[in-house]
């Protein structure tokens, strides 16, 4: 949970609760995966996937390494057979010797027991999807599920379930159980329809099954391509956890977003909106780009949330008619000098009219003061006042008396 540091908010939030701006996070127990750990109170992991072909070696090794060195905790890769399953051995190895031991998910697919009980050798964790792990072809003649056909196929999916529960159990690794809206398995789907109810309940059967065999290292999606329908979902899983006394972190993402904007804001929508909501200990943002194009995005969503902090926060004013400066030109300049003192908040604001007031706590502000010149705020004291061309190298200076600045 984090704390309230200013202590006029706290008082204020303990009198009304509704004036309370910190965000409680859900209390998830932790799981670790490889070095990272997920849900406990740890920081918001951030993951993606990479898109090499596993057998690939080299390939896979590059793209796991390039995606870690830009900030992304862990990596995914996908395990379509058993050749993929051994190679991954290969490419943890090549990591370790030449890098060093990345955290791995192994994603299995249909009907992937014997690939997943290959590939928890090698990997930190293993994501099933309940609607794929036992597979059974839809038939376009069936109308119904019986219960005894529901609990016969429940009962197949222990016993494929067990081994791979066992081995990550004794091994102390992760398991994620994926549910994905578009691939519910179709006796779900005949029980609950195509809702967030069914999803709900296929991840619980999974849980349920990993809980008779004493095994708790569990992350659950519930992802979907329509931002309501996941934001239903995992509400209601946490609410149907609540109700169990289960307390397994969450992994949350949009699937399928697309890319660009809309698939940016698609995403933050959907991760975001829970995350405020105290939801949510790990996210992938999926987009149809590079996965590095992900990990950016990721951090923009946590740092907005002021649930991690990995960049300077700028507090900019849209600008207006009286605005005195070129303010996106300045901004720009400004983020260009200081953009790797990650932990401060620098406010750049058109004018000292709302300016100052509307810093919202910055540590330095640049504001404004008349025509040709800008005045430079430590907090809310104006400090001193500059000729514009000097905004940009007198606000360094400003930091370097502070003690506060570093070299890039
Ligand atoms: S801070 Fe001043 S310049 Fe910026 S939008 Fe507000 S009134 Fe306009």
């Amino acid at each position: 949970m984090q704390t309230l540091s200013n202590p006029v908010a706290q008082s204020a939030a303990e009198a009304n609760p509704a004036f309370d701006t910190t965000i409680h996070r859900r209390h998830t127990r932790p799981v670790k995966v490889g070095s990272v750990t997920i849900g406990g109170g740890h920081p918001v992991v951030v993951q993606s996937m990479i898109n090499e072909d596993t057998l690939d070696i080299d390939g896979s090794a590059a793209a796991i390494r390039r995606l870690h060195e830009i900030g992304c905790e862990i990596v995914r890769v996908t395990v379509p057979s058993m050749a993929h399953a051994k190679a991954i051995a290969e490419i943890k190895q090549k990591l370790s010797a030449s890098y060093q031991a990345v955290p791995l998910v192994a994603d299995v697919h249909h009907n992937g027991m014997k690939i997943a009980l290959e590939v928890a050798k090698h990997v930190d964790k293993v994501r099933i999807n309940p609607g794929l792990y036992v597979f059974e072809k839809p038939s376009p003649t069936r109308s119904e599920y019986t219960q005894s056909e529901f609990e016969e196929i429940g009962e197949k999916i222990r016993q494929t379930l067990e081994p791979l529960v066992i081995t990550l159990r004794d091994q102390g690794k992760a398991m994620r159980i994926g549910v994905n809206h578009g691939s519910l398995a179709e006796r779900m789907l005949f029980t609950y329809g195509d809702t967030p109810e069914g999803m709900v309940e296929s991840a619980l059967e999974f849980i349920r099954i990993c809980e008779s065999l004493d095994y708790r290292n569990l992350v659950i999606s519930l992802k979907a391509s329509r931002v309501p329908v996941m934001l239903a979902a995992y509400r209601l899983m946490v609410q149907r956890m609540n109700e169990s006394g289960m307390d397994y972190p969450l992994h949350l993402g949009v699937t399928e977003a697309g890319d660009g904007e809309y698939g940016r804001i698609k995403s933050t929508a959907g991760i975001a909106t829970l995350l405020a909501e105290g939801i949510g200990d790990t996210i992938r943002v999926s987009l149809t780009e590079a996965p590095e194009k992900e990990i950016p995005v990721c951090y923009s969503i946590l740092q907005a949330l002021g649930l991690r902090k990995t960049m300077v926060e700028y507090v900019a004013c849209p600008s207006c008619g009286r605005t005195l400066f070129n303010l996106e030109e300045v901004l720009h300049k400004v983020r260009a000098a200081t953009q790797h003192l990650t932990g401060l908040d620098i406010a750049v604001m058109g004018c000292i009219v709302n300016g100052p007031g509307e810093m919202a706590d910055a540590d330095y502000g640049y504001v404004g003061k008349q025509p040709g010149y800008i005045s430079l705020y430590r907090g809310r004291e104006e400090i001193k006042r500059v000729p514009e061309d000097q905004g940009v190298a007198e606000l360094i200076n400003l930091i370097k008396a502070d003690d506060r600045w570093v070299d890039p």
